[in-house]
């Protein structure tokens, strides 16, 4: 498979996938734009398009695919467990279930008292702990500028960007956004007063382009929201489970959250989301009939997640991911046209010297690289845990020659 060279095809190597797109044009509402071609199978880190051209995969499905593609265990626990039992409904229990939450519980060192959610998705599981926020009796929320939590309405609220909120305003009321710098956190919570129910943040904010949130304002935030008996929600939905070379990233900065919501690389490929909320308090908060979602924790999708977090330490992917995400950053940093590069282990945020990021990656994936430009001038890394160094070697290569080519012609 490395001896076969990467996609090199010109206009007529994409006959296939335009076919199809034109389907896709009429019939998939347009909610993403055109897609960037039409994938049919995936091995490792590596996918194929519908006209056989390679591709090395450097976004993962968007931080998701933490073992790669169609790795054999995930591949074979879905399998037993499809042949087994799918679907119980939450009127029943299943032990893949169980062992996920009990897992989830100790990899996250969480006190006693402290209890699970499963559902499906990061935005459902933001909506959970907006709505844990609101069982603290209070209303005010703080978020911060420049933070993505998700689409449904709740999650959107909290989402900070203008663009995905205008078009279905009204939104939830007393959600109040705060530049991400203590000066403005502590404002904020001034101000909100007797009412503050949370502060939601993510530890490093994906979206916005890969901003890690400065060790300061984490511990600002976790003092002024023990002060005021308020949640601290980190959303972990993606720079949770082993993204970062930790299971957590808050692992990494010693500050803990009282909810954590959890989903993309949880499931390994498979739609799979969860809260942990830390402590009697937060474990206790919702209660019977409170909430709930008809497909949350079922058993397939619980062994997905439990053979992706299986997977993860019998292979040793928290190491590989500090280790390649280092060796990444070291040689990216070190190009013309790179001002920095941001992030942790396998979440790396390319900081580029001109607006130029949606060129570079277009060009990237016509050469058989697909990374993703969240910003004018960011290109996102968060491939499989999985990487090689090999494989790191071949993008590095390729940025040095040509990436930082189309930066410096745009600056
Ligand atoms: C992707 C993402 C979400 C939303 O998750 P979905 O599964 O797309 O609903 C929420 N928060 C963060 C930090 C994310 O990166």
């Amino acid at each position: 498979m490395n001896g076969q060279p990467l996609a090199t095809h010109g206009e007529a190597g994409l006959e296939r996938g335009r076919v199809e797109l034109q389907r896709y044009d009429h019939a998939l509402m347009g909610t993403y734009g055109e897609p960037l071609r039409v994938l049919t199978r995936g091995e490792g880190s590596w996918v194929w398009d519908a006209d056989g051209n390679r591709y090395l995969d450097l976004l993962g499905g968007i931080a998701v695919n933490a073992l790669g593609h169609a790795h054999p265990a995930w591949v074979a626990a879905i399998t037993a467990q499809a042949q087994t039992l799918a679907h119980a409904s939450n009127f029943f229990a299943t032990e893949p279930q169980i062992r996920l939450a009990e897992r989830l519980i100790e990899l996250a060192q969480a006190p006693h008292g402290s209890r699970v959610f499963l559902c499906n998705s990061g935005t459902e599981a933001n909506e959970a702990a907006f709505k844990m926020a609101r069982k603290t009796g209070k209303g005010t929320i703080i978020a911060l500028e420049g933070g993505f939590h998700g689409r449904s309405m709740g999650a959107l609220s909290m989402t900070h960007k203008e663009a995905l909120r205008a078009p279905f305003a009204p939104l939830l009321e007393r959600v109040v956004f705060v530049a991400p710098e203590v000066g403005a956190l502590e404002a904020a919570v001034a101000s909100a007063g007797e009412d503050l129910a949370a502060v939601i943040l993510e530890p490093i904010q994906g979206e916005a382009g890969v901003r890690p949130v400065s060790h300061d304002l984490l511990a600002a935030a976790r003092e002024l929201t023990l002060r005021h008996d308020a949640l601290l929600i980190m959303d972990e939905v993606q720079t949770g489970v082993a993204r970062t070379g930790a299971w957590f990233a808050h692992q990494l900065t010693g500050v803990r959250p009282d909810v954590m919501t959890l989903a993309k690389g949880l499931g390994g490929g498979f739609p799979v989301g969860a809260v942990v909320a830390f402590g009697e308090r937060a474990g206790a908060m919702l209660t019977k009939g409170e909430h709930g979602t008809t497909f949350g924790g079922n058993p397939l999708a619980a062994a997905a997640a439990n053979a992706t977090l299986d997977a993860i330490e019998e292979l040793g992917l928290l190491a590989n991911a500090k280790a390649v995400g280092e060796h990444l950053r070291t040689a990216l940093e070190a190009l013309d046209g790179v001002v920095e590069v941001r992030g942790e282990g396998l979440m790396l945020g390319i900081g580029l010297a001109a607006p130029a990021s949606a060129a570079v990656a277009r060009a990237a994936v016509d050469a058989g690289f697909i990374v993703n430009p969240p910003s004018p001038d960011t290109i996102r890394l968060v491939p499989a845990l999985t990487l090689t160094r090999a494989e790191a070697d071949l993008f590095i290569a390729w940025m040095a020659e040509h990436g930082t080519r189309i930066v410096t012609e745009a600056a």
